[in-house]
């Protein structure tokens, strides 16, 4: 099983869902069964009590789980079917552990966040990575997962040092990490700026996680020095910096990452360039 992990920095509403969906639909269409995690750092069980006004329409899954609008993406983008488990929240993992703690479970044990409540992130993600959702039998190949909110935030803390584990559980070749952020243009002189994007990779880093590509949310192509410089500061290779600039459609993003060869990228990561000759996307 390979992990493809997306992270956003600077603020939310970046579009880490729709990168996550897009990654997704390249490896698809590089031969590759994908799944996908979307992790909501809320103390809420699941979306449905919460406001549309907040926080966006209400998705309804087949098996009844009313989760984030993101999963909406994922079943559409990847034509996959999506269960109320393929959406972890705090209050998920919390309410898990807590029910485990009364049964008695944990034998007299001080029950903590580190390591009971990154373990049970750990496990619930390996264990619903391995659930087929194509309708067909046996494992995927692929398990997307969207890290919601913005890295540094307390709430997402317990789900980042989690998957700081996981990916040293897993190996550095079983997992791939795209920090989603964003590259404001100030100024008259529409200068594009990369400080938000360093510093929010710096806190990534700090926290133990090293991005294997960046995903640059900017409302213009980011400029060639602007790449280089993105590449120098935050320790990746200029090729492995994309621009995510606004397009007129959702849907054409998957032909905006293709167009700069981040399937490859990611298939080389999770050593599997050998799927990147297969891309087929008619
Ligand atoms: P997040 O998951 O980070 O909260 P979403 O994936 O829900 O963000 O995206 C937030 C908004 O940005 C959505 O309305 C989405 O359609 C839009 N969006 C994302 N990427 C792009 C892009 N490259 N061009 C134009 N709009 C985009």
């Amino acid at each position: 099983m390979k992990y493809v992990l997306v992270t956003g920095g600077v603020v939310s509403g970046l579009g880490k869902g729709v990168t996550a969906s897009s990654i997704g639909v390249l490896l698809k269409n590089c031969g590759l069964r994908v799944t996908s995690i979307k992790i909501d750092p809320y103390l809420n069980i699941d979306a449905g009590t919460m406001s549309p006004f907040e926080h966006g329409e209400v998705f309804v899954l087949d098996d009844g789980g009313e989760v984030d609008l993101d999963l909406g993406n994922y079943e559409r983008f990847l034509d996959i079917t999506l269960t109320r488990d393929n959406n972890l929240t705090t209050g998920k993992v919390y309410q898990s552990v807590l029910d485990r703690e009364r049964r008695g479970d944990y034998l007299g044990k001080t029950v903590q966040v580190v390591p009971h409540i990154t373990d049970a992130i750990q496990d619930w993600i390996q264990r619903v990575a391995h659930i087929p959702v194509d309708g067909r039998d046996g494992v995927p190949d692929v398990c997307v997962i969207e890290l919601g909110g913005t890295v540094g935030d307390i709430e997402s803390s317990p789900f980042v040092e989690a998957l700081r584990q996981f990916h040293f559980k897993v190996g550095p070749n079983n997992m791939c990490i795209v920090h989603v952020s964003l590259v404001p243009i100030i100024g008259v002189v529409g200068e594009q700026k990369t400080k938000p994007t360093q510093h929010s990779v710096a806190v990534l880093r700090s926290l133990g996680l090293h991005p294997d590509l960046l995903a640059c949310r900017c409302s213009e192509p980011l400029d060639d020095s602007v790449r280089g410089k993105l590449a120098l500061f935050c320790q990746v290779p200029p090729e492995n910096v994309l621009t995510m600039h606004d397009v007129s459609n959702i849907w054409r993003v998957p032909l905006l990452m293709q167009s700069q060869d981040a399937h490859k990228t990611i298939l080389r990561v999770l050593g599997l360039s050998g799927h990147a000759e297969k891309l087929d996307m008619h």
